[in-house]
């Protein structure tokens, strides 16, 4: 199983863990999952459905991300924050320089 980091755009190959979480992700129908990429150790977030896509996953029903837009980051300024929801923890994060903030 392919996946395409987001952050560092290599490809790589799913490790058994992560395959097993990607396989659960789609069996249920998610958005979104947290990997980590083995090139360049960021948890990025990725789109179970398209696994090769460049662009990270943004969780799209977010309601915050309707009202707020895309926000430049205010740490590094080249950055988007995007809204991440793994679950677990909701926050928004800069894919530029990892600035996050809840
Ligand atoms: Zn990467
Ligand atoms: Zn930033």
């Amino acid at each position: 199983m392919n996946v395409r980091c987001p952050h560092c755009q290599k490809i790589f190959e799913a490790n058994q863990q992560q395959e097993h979480l990607l396989t659960y992700a789609i069996g249920k129908g998610q958005r979104l999952v947290m990997l980590e990429c083995p090139e360049c150790y960021w948890d990025v977030p990725l789109n179970p459905g398209d696994l090769l896509s460049n662009e990270p996953q943004k969780d799209e029903a977010s309601e915050k991300e309707t009202i707020a837009g895309p926000v430049n980051c205010p740490k590094c300024a080249d950055g988007i924050m995007s809204y991440i929801n793994d679950g677990n923890e909701e926050f928004w994060g800069c894919g530029e320089c990892g600035y996050t903030r809840t």
